[in-house]
């Protein structure tokens, strides 16, 4: 089989697609206008979203009337590239921890390993000191070090053949690309390159902090701990008055802490716009929520004997969710444009990676006809054969 296919965009979708279909046998090219490996500074690129994912393998912030298909089948593949001992992919015992009784997301029901924290003895659960009544659950999730797993993917990809070329295609290009199928993985990009049908678009801004040199956090089993807490709304909110989260993802280089999830728009300059408020620190000109550094600093020096200070050695950065729709924002579809047939896969919102197994097999799977089980197997065979540590 030698069937040409043009890839659009070198994020976590467009590099685990193109990936996928290498390994089936087809030949893959990925176009794109920003090309990761030669990036430097990626708080001047906040659209490329793939440069800035926490990155952990929870469906938060993302609409998909597909969501539990997809994520298993994402999460089952991530589990077998850990057994495998891919670079980066380690799993962690997760918190999602509340002051307030919430509702329990449907993805509880898919990790493994999940407890409700009232089972649980109160001094392992994350915590400020407070006496405040504490409501969510513990599960096992997977965890990508991004430092470690997307140089890794790119690699891979290389290794197997794939071409990476660095251009910014705009709409009359698709026609004139020279395969037939085209799989449009180009995230922010594609409302500009592709018509389309959804009018409720938006931009979920977010903010990371890493502190380098950081302890990892364990449990006493040697289990590495990470959280998502939420105070009550007037500790932390958004501008409709919603209780907003901040966490804290322990890797081997340090802590990844978050977060915000400041909704907005483009505006016609391709800037960020919103009307949002809120108090913030900034370091090397870039402002971020208070909450991120007091209410971690509460929790990790409460609940785990850690500091976190302004003043430590912390980098910031900003990037773009970006959603399509809060109702089925995945755009996972097919068209004809100038005789060539698109596939889509783009908008997952905060779960890009956490999907991004998922989608990949699905689009292999329209394009092969081969059932997706099928298909994990011949991945992971060949990802098998290959020295991973090289
Ligand atoms: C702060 C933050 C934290 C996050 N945390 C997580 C997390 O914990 N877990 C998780 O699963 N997800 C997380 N995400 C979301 C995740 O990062 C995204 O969903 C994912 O990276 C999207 O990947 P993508 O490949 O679809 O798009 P992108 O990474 O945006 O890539 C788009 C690609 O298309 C190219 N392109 C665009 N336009 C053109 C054009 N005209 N011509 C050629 N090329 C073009 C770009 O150059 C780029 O290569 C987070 C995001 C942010 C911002």
């Amino acid at each position: 089989m030698a069937d040409k296919i043009t890839v659009i965009g070198a994020g976590v979708s467009g590099i685990t697609t193109a990936l996928s279909l290498q390994h089936l046998g087809y030949k893959t090219e990925i176009i794109t206008d920003k090309n990761p490996a030669n990036i430097s500074n990626k708080n001047i690129h906040p659209e490329f979203a793939s440069l800035f994912p926490s990155a952990s393998v929870i469906p938060h912030s993302v609409y998909s009337e597909r969501l539990e298909e997809l994520f298993k089948q994402s999460q089952s593949f991530f589990y077998e590239l850990r057994k495998r001992v891919f670079p980066g992919v380690t799993i962690h015992k997760h918190f999602e921890v509340f002051e307030f009784e919430a509702e329990q997301p449907e993805y509880c029901n898919w990790m493994p390993n999940y407890i409700p924290i009232s089972d649980l003895s109160e001094t392992v659960v994350p915590r400020r000191p407070n006496d405040k009544p504490l409501y969510g659950w513990l599960f096992d999730c997977i965890f990508a070090d991004w430092s470690l797993y997307f140089p890794a993917l790119i690699t891979l990809y290389q290794q197997s053949g794939g071409i990476i070329t660095q251009q910014k295609l705009e709409q009359e290009d698709i026609s004139a690309l020279s395969s037939d199928i085209v799989i449009n993985c180009s995230g922010t990009g594609s409302p500009l390159l592709f018509n389309d049908p959804s009018e409720d678009q938006l931009i979920m801004r977010g903010h990371l902090l890493h502190k380098s040199e950081a302890p990892l956090i364990t449990t006493n089993d040697e289990d590495i701990v990470s959280y998502n807490y939420t105070p009550q709304p007037d500790v932390y909110s958004d501008d409709e008055g919603n209780a907003c989260d901040v966490y804290c993802y322990p890797r081997k280089d340090g802590w990844i802490l978050g977060g915000s999830r400041q909704v907005g728009q483009l505006n016609k300059a391709n800037n960020w716009e919103s009307f949002s408020e809120s108090s913030t620190y900034a370091i090397d000109e870039i402002q971020f929520p208070t909450q991120i550094i007091d209410l971690n600093n509460e929790i990790l020096n409460n609940s785990y004997d850690h500091r976190l200070e302004i003043s430590d050695n912390i980098i910031p950065s900003v990037g773009y969710r970006y959603i399509r729709n809060r109702r089925n924002g995945l755009r996972l579809d097919q068209e004809t444009i100038s005789g060539k047939k698109v596939y889509h896969n783009y908008g997952h919102g905060g779960a890009g990676v956490t999907l991004s197994w998922g989608c990949a097999i699905e689009i292999a799977h329209r394009i092969s006809n081969q059932h997706q089980k099928g298909i994990q197997a011949e991945l992971l065979d060949n990802i098998s054969d290959i020295d991973i540590e090289q």
